[in-house]
C-alpha cells in the first residue's frame, strides 16, 4: 500500500542536517507510488518567520526530494476553532488561567515532559476575566474512549498512554493561536490524509495525546515512525555553533546535496554526529 506521509518543519528557524534526515525518511517511506507531502506549521504566530518557507523548498529541492505541498497551518484556523468547538460542547475542555509560574510551583508529578499540570482550574478559574488556555479533562477524555492502541513501524504495537502528559492544552491562551501543537497537526494530518506520520523520537509521547484526540473527534487513525535523532555524540543537540551549519548555509556554499541526501540515507553521518535511537525511556 503506497503511503501519504509529510515533513511538517516550523518557520522558527532554519532547517539543519536533522530535519533533512527526517524529511528523506518522510520521502522514502512514501514510496515511489506514494505521496510526500510538506506542510508549514507556522501556527506559532510569534516565532514563525514566513520567509524560511521559500528557503525550506530551496533546502528540499537541493536534497533531491520532490513534494506536494499543502496548505500552512496559518491557513487552517477556522478548522482548529471548529474541533475546540466540539471538544467544549462535549466537556471536554476547562479554561485554564494558570501562569508558567504557578504550574511550576504547584506541579506535583514530573511526566516524560517535565511537570505534569496538577489541575488547579478543572473545578473552576479564580479570575475569569484573565486570559485563559483550554485544556483537555483527560481523565474525563479516556473515560469517553476507553483504552487506545496505536503502531509504530519501529516500536510496535502501543498501549495509548496520554495519561502520562496530564491535561495537555489544546487551545493557546493566544488568541491568535487557536491551537495547541497537538490539535493542530492532528486535524491537519487527518485533514490532508497522511497514512503514515513520521517524525523524531522526540515526538513519540505526543503521540499518545494525538491518538486520543482522534478518538474523540473521530478521525481516522494512521500509522506512525518515529525515527531516531540526529545529535552530537556526546548526545548534544546539534547547534550551528558548534560546526553544524544549516541545510541553507551548506546549499549557498555549493555543496551537493543529493550526495548529503545519500550520506543520511546510507547511515554516514558527519564526523562528531550520530543517532540517537532511544530519548528517555521512550520506547
Ligand atoms: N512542526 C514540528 C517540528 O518542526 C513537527 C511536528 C510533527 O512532525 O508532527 O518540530
Ligand atoms: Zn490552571
Amino acid at each position: 500500500m503506497p503511503h501519504v506521509t509529510r515533513f511538517a518543519p516550523s518557520p522558527n528557524g532554519p532547517l539543519h542536517l536533522g530535519h533533512a534526515y527526517s524529511a528523506i525518511i518522510a520521502h522514502d517511506l512514501a514510496g515511489a507510488d506514494g505521496t510526500f507531502l510538506l506542510r508549514i506549521e507556522d501556527i506559532d504566530g510569534e516565532r514563525s518567520r514566513p520567509e524560511l518557507a521559500a528557503e525550506f523548498r530551496a533546502d528540499l529541492a537541493w536534497l533531491g526530494l520532490q513534494w506536494q505541498e499543502v496548505p500552512r497551518q496559518s491557513g487552517r484556523l477556522a478548522s482548529y476553532r471548529a474541533a475546540a468547538e466540539r471538544l467544549r460542547a462535549d466537556g471536554l475542555l476547562y479554561p485554564c488561567t494558570c501562569t508558567r509560574a504557578q504550574i511550576a510551583a504547584a506541579a506535583g508529578t514530573i511526566g516524560p515532559e517535565g511537570p505534569v499540570y496538577p489541575g488547579t482550574c478543572r473545578t473552576g478559574v479564580t479570575d475569569p476575566s484573565a486570559p485563559a488556555a483550554w485544556r483537555l479533562d483527560m481523565a474525563a477524555a479516556l473515560r469517553r474512549t476507553g483504552p487506545l492502541t496505536w503502531h509504530d513501524g519501529l516500536a510496535g504495537m502501543q498501549q495509548a498512554r496520554p495519561d502520562l502528559l496530564g491535561d495537555v492544552v489544546l487551545v493557546r491562551k493566544d488568541a491568535a493561536t487557536p491551537a495547541s501543537y497537538h490539535l493542530a497537526a492532528t486535524l491537519d494530518d487527518a485533514a490532508d490524509g497522511v497514512t503514515l506520520v513520521t517524525r523524531g523520537l522526540d515526538l513519540f509521547v505526543a503521540t499518545h495525546v494525538h491518538r486520543l484526540l482522534q478518538a474523540l473527534l473521530g478521525l481516522p487513525v494512521p500509522q506512525w515512525h518515529h525515527h531516531g535523532l540526529l545529535a552530537e555524540t556526546d548526545g548534544r543537540k546539534l547547534a550551528k555553533r558548534r560546526g553544524s551549519p544549516a541545510l541553507s548555509d551548506r546549499r549557498l556554499a555549493g555543496e551537493d546535496g543529493r550526495a548529503l541526501g545519500a550520506d543520511l540515507r546510507a547511515g554516514r553521518f558527519p564526523t562528531g554526529l550520530s543517532l540517537v535511537q532511544s530519548v528517555g525511556c521512550y520506547p
